[in-house]
């Protein structure tokens, strides 16, 4: 049984009975059929197909907004971005699929030799509870313009939303069959991917859970792409321009409340910004109303959960037992719902939670060094790999360390990581592999195919 709680009042709204192993089976074997034909239709219709859901997420974006607050505290405006979002990159894929999937023609010993992309399969899609929409959207879009078929497990907090993603495609015109929401356990998805009709795997989600499925996918030798989580480091040098630095850094650390993958983690503050960057961050960071996500003015909801809640409010507790002081919130608030406040902890260093793990919610961690060297020494000691931005007036400078020295999949300069459906996007170590978005995304889930002709 999956519930749906409201975080913001611990309500359950609804309750979905999980799939049986033989339903699971059906849906597989079906999508497998349908995509068999899918694959057959030409680009010109599976985009058409994709700008019509792209309308439906226009159409909808209110009531998808509302289920999103619902299931999982978004704030309202941020939901109704989110679907407009979905809109942008299933037009994006819809206006250029068809030439990022072009024949490539090489010279070789043959009289003809060239690339062909045909796609996998169909794929299975683990997705996480963050971005409900855009998560499943941003895969769903390339892979079904390259001809795959997608079945969707989502978390299991948000089923309200996983059954209306494939009530949009189905009523937008995507076949039935080709895209199907399961509602399953971890354990169910496990045999997914193992499922002969399966023929690779997305996750989008924590590292433990990347483990896992990359784990089984690696033992069927199915292709998987894992998008993990993420420490990203920002980095204020020297000449960096703090009040631009602190707003972006606020602005990037309370992203959904602080449930971002690739949100500021850890502000890398070289010595002397560190007195006139922190006293930016903590009036920024004081000027966010938290509170109900259907209130307009709401910048900072719930959490996703009070589970997700409580483990945040340890690891804080953690980093200041080990020594970091506590310079704005900390504290759960006297009131009901999985809320959490603001935080700012500076002195943070080796050997605290906030130093080597994710904080998944709307804590910032400050890092003080003395130079820029030992920033970038302090940016790359992570396991993580996924964002990071640097601050400076020296553009060509920053630049240089972004793109040579920084270990990360995404790395800006004076601007937050965001996603962008121009853009590749994933990271490296244990932030995961492969990536998303961009032509390059649309080329994971196909078999880069040589065909010679003599
Ligand atoms: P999980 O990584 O556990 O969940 C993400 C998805 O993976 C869910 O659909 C989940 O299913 C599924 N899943 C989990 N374990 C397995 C497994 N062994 N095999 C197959 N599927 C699996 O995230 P949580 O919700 O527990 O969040 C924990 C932490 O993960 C967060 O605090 C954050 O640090 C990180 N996270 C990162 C995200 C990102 O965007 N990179 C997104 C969400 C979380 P089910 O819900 O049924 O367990």
């Amino acid at each position: 049984m999956k519930e749906s709680v409201n975080p913001a009042t611990g309500e359950v709204i609804a309750s979905y009975d999980e799939m049986s192993e033989e339903e699971l089976h059906t849906i597989a074997q079906n999508a497998r059929e349908a995509q068999q034909k899918w694959k057959k239709r030409p680009f010109d219709e599976r985009a058409s197909l994709l700008q019509a859901v792209a309308d439906r997420l226009e159409e909808h974006k209110d009531e998808y907004a509302e289920l999103m607050a619902k299931e999982m505290g978004k704030p309202l405006l941020q939901g109704i971005s989110e679907s407009e979002k979905c809109a942008w990159v299933c037009r994006y894929y819809a206006d250029n699929g068809e030439e990022f999937l072009d024949d490539e023609l090489i010279e070789s010993d043959a009289r003809k030799s060239y690339i062909t992309y045909n796609p996998l399969g169909t794929v299975l899609a683990i997705m996480p509870w963050n971005f409900p929409f855009w998560q499943l959207f941003r895969f769903a879009a390339p892979a079904l313009m390259a001809g795959n078929a997608a079945i969707l497990k989502h978390a299991s907090n948000v089923t309200g939303c996983a059954l209306a993603i494939e009530e949009l495609l189905h009523e937008a015109g995507i076949p039935e069959n080709l895209f199907r929401t399961v509602i399953a356990g971890s354990e169910q998805a496990q045999k997914l991917i193992k499922h002969k009709d399966i023929a690779a795997v997305t996750l989008t989600g924590s590292t433990r859970a990347g483990k896992a499925v990359a784990g089984t996918a690696g033992s069927e030798l199915k292709k998987s792409v894992l998008e993990l989580g993420g420490s990203d480091p920002y980095i204020i040098l020297a000449d960096a321009d703090i009040e631009k630095a602190a707003e972006t850094c606020v602005t990037s650390r309370l992203i959904n409340s602080g449930q971002s993958c690739i949100a500021a983690k850890r502000f890398i503050v070289v010595e002397d910004n560190f007195r006139p960057f922190l006293e930016a961050v903590i009036s920024k960071m004081e000027e966010k109303k938290a509170g109900d996500p259907f209130e307009e003015s709401t910048d900072i909801g719930p959490m996703a959960r009070e589970s997700l809640r409580n483990e945040l409010h340890q690891q804080v507790q953690k980093s200041i037992d080990a020594g970091a002081n506590c310079v704005l919130g900390g504290a759960i608030p006297d009131q009901e719902g999985a809320y959490y406040p603001a935080t700012i902890l500076t002195n943070v260093g080796e050997g605290m939670p906030a130093y080597h793990e994710e904080l998944f919610g709307p804590v910032a961690s400050v890092i003080t060094v003395e130079n820029e060297r030992d920033a970038i020494t302090v940016a790359n000691s992570t396991n993580y790999g996924l964002g990071a931005a640097i601050f400076s007036e020296d553009v060509t400078h920053a630049e240089r360390i972004a793109a040579q020295e920084l270990e990360a999949g995404c790395c800006f300069v004076n601007d937050f990581v965001k996603s962008d459906p121009r853009l590749p996007f994933g990271g490296i170590k244990e932030s995961g592999f492969g990536r998303e978005l961009s032509h390059v995304g649309i080329r994971e889930f196909v078999n880069v195919k040589t065909v010679y002709c003599a």
